[in-house]
C-alpha cells in the first residue's frame, strides 16, 4: 500500500462528508464566517504540508497543539483542509510499561517500514507530560535511526492541561501526518493508565509490548489493556532470557483465549521479538498487514474508523460543555457557596446540583 499523493485543489472540503441539506447550509455558513478570520498564510502552510514538507507539518502540528484562541480557529481550518487527503493510511498504537523497549521497537519497526517503501510518522500520547513537565517517554534521545530517516517523521509528545486535551491534539495530528503523505502512523503511549483507552480509540491496530519472564502475573498490566490488544509482542526475547520469553508466550496465548472473541473476527496473536537484535519485527508487520487485509475485506476497518469519529465528536461536545460550564461566571460565583452549604449539611448534594444546573437557564 502506498498513499497516492493528491494535489491540493483547495476545494473547501465540502464534498468530503455527506450531510443533510439542512446541515450542509448551516455548515457552509459557519465555514464562510470562519474563513474571514483565518490569515492566508495558513493556505500556504497547507499547500506545503500537502507536498510532504516536514517543516510545514511540524508547524501545523504546533498550531494544533497551541492553546492560543486565535490559533485554535486557524488549526481547525488547517485540519479541515487536510481531512480529504488523510484516509489512506494504517494507524498503529503501541503501548507497554516504561522500559519494555517501546522506543527501541519503534525505531526498528519504523525503519523496516521505510525500507519497505512506506512513509512513517511517530506521535506520542504521554499522560505524564500533561501532568508535570516531565515525560515518561523522554523524547530527546529516542529513535535515533528514524530521527534521521528522510521517510520518517518523529514528533515529541505534546503537553497540555489534560489527557483528553492531549489525546485530541494527537488525533488531529494524525490527520496532518497522513495529509503530508505519511501512510503509516505509529502512536506510542505508556502502559500505565487511561491513555491506552484514548489511543485505542484512534488507531486501527493496537499492539501491546510485554517483557519476558513475568507472564504469570500478567505484569500488573491492567486486564483491560490486554483485552484491547490486537497482538502482544514479548520484547527482549534475546540472550539468556529466550526460554523465559517462550514460556511467557505460551502463557499469554492461553490468557488471550479467555477473553471474548473480537467483533471483527480477529484472534489476537502473541509474538516474540527483540527490538535490539532486530528479530521478529518483520513477522509483526506481516501480521498487521494480514489484519488490515482481513478487516478491510469484512468491512470492520472502515466501520471502526467511523465509530472512532463518532466517539471523538461526542467526546469533544462533552469536553466543550464542561469547559463552558466551569468557565461561566454565574456558575463560578455560585459554586463555592453551594459547596459550603453541601458540606455543612444545609442542603442536599442533589438539590444543590439542581440549583447550580438550572441557574444558567
Ligand atoms: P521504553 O521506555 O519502553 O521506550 O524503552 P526503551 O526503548 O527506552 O528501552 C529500555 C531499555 O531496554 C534500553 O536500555 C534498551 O536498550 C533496552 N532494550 C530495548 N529493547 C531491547 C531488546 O529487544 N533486548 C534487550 N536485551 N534490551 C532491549
Amino acid at each position: 500500500m502506498s498513499a497516492p499523493r493528491k494535489k491540493s485543489k483547495d476545494k473547501g472540503g465540502d464534498e468530503k462528508m455527506p450531510t443533510s441539506n439542512l446541515n450542509a447550509d448551516a455548515i457552509s455558513k459557519i465555514k464562510s464566517s470562519r474563513k474571514n478570520s483565518v490569515p492566508s498564510d495558513y493556505n500556504n502552510l497547507v499547500q506545503e504540508l500537502l507536498q510532504g514538507n516536514k517543516i510545514a507539518l511540524s508547524k501545523a502540528i504546533s498550531l494544533v497543539e497551541s492553546s492560543r484562541s486565535d490559533h485554535h480557529l486557524a488549526a481547525n481550518e488547517v485540519v479541515e483542509a487536510c481531512l480529504p487527503h488523510s484516509a489512506n493510511s494504517i494507524r498503529i498504537g503501541i503501548t507497554g510499561v516504561p522500559g519494555v523497549g517501546k522506543s527501541t521497537f519503534i525505531d526498528a519497526f519504523g525503519s523496516l517500514l521505510t525500507v519497505l517503501g512506506y512513509k512513517v510518522a511517530v506521535l506520542a500520547v504521554d499522560p505524564s507530560s500533561s501532568l508535570s513537565k516531565g515525560s515518561i517517554l523522554g523524547d530527546k534521545t529516542r529513535m535515533q535511526n528514524l530521527a534521521k530517516d528522510p521517510n520518517a517523521f518523529v514528533r515529541p509528545s505534546p503537553t497540555g492541561k489534560s489527557l483528553g486535551g492531549v489525546a485530541n491534539k494527537t488525533r488531529e495530528s494524525i490527520v496532518l501526518c497522513e495529509a503530508a503523505g505519511f501512510n503509516i502512523v505509529l502512536i506510542e503511549t505508556v502502559g500505565v493508565g487511561q491513555s491506552e483507552i484514548a489511543v485505542h480509540q484512534m488507531v486501527d491496530f493496537f499492539l501491546l509490548l510485554q517483557l519476558p519472564g513475568a507472564g504469570d502475573e500478567l505484569q500488573g498490566i491492567k486486564r483491560g489493556i490486554v483485552e484491547m490488544a490486537d497482538a502482544i509482542a514479548i520484547n527482549k526475547a534475546d540472550g539468556d532470557i529466550q526460554p523465559l520469553a517462550k514460556r511467557a508466550k505460551t502463557e499469554y496465548s492461553r490468557a488471550l483465549h479467555l477473553y471474548p472473541p473480537k467483533e471483527n473476527g480477529w484472534v489476537p496473536k502473541v509474538f516474540l521479538c527483540s527490538a535490539q537484535e532486530n528479530t521478529g519485527i518483520r513477522e509483526i508487520w506481516e501480521m498487521i498487514e494480514k489484519y488490515v487485509g482481513e478487516t478491510k475485506k469484512n468491512g470492520h476497518f472502515e466501520s471502526k474508523r467511523k465509530e472512532q469519529n463518532r466517539y471523538w465528536f461526542l467526546q469533544a461536545v462533552e469536553d466543550g460543555l464542561k469547559r463552558n460550564f466551569h468557565e461561566n461566571q454565574t456558575i463560578q460565583d455560585q459554586m463555592d457557596k453551594l459547596l459550603q452549604d453541601v458540606m455543612e449539611n444545609r442542603i442536599s448534594p442533589l438539590n444543590a446540583a439542581e440549583i447550580l444546573l438550572t441557574s444558567l437557564s
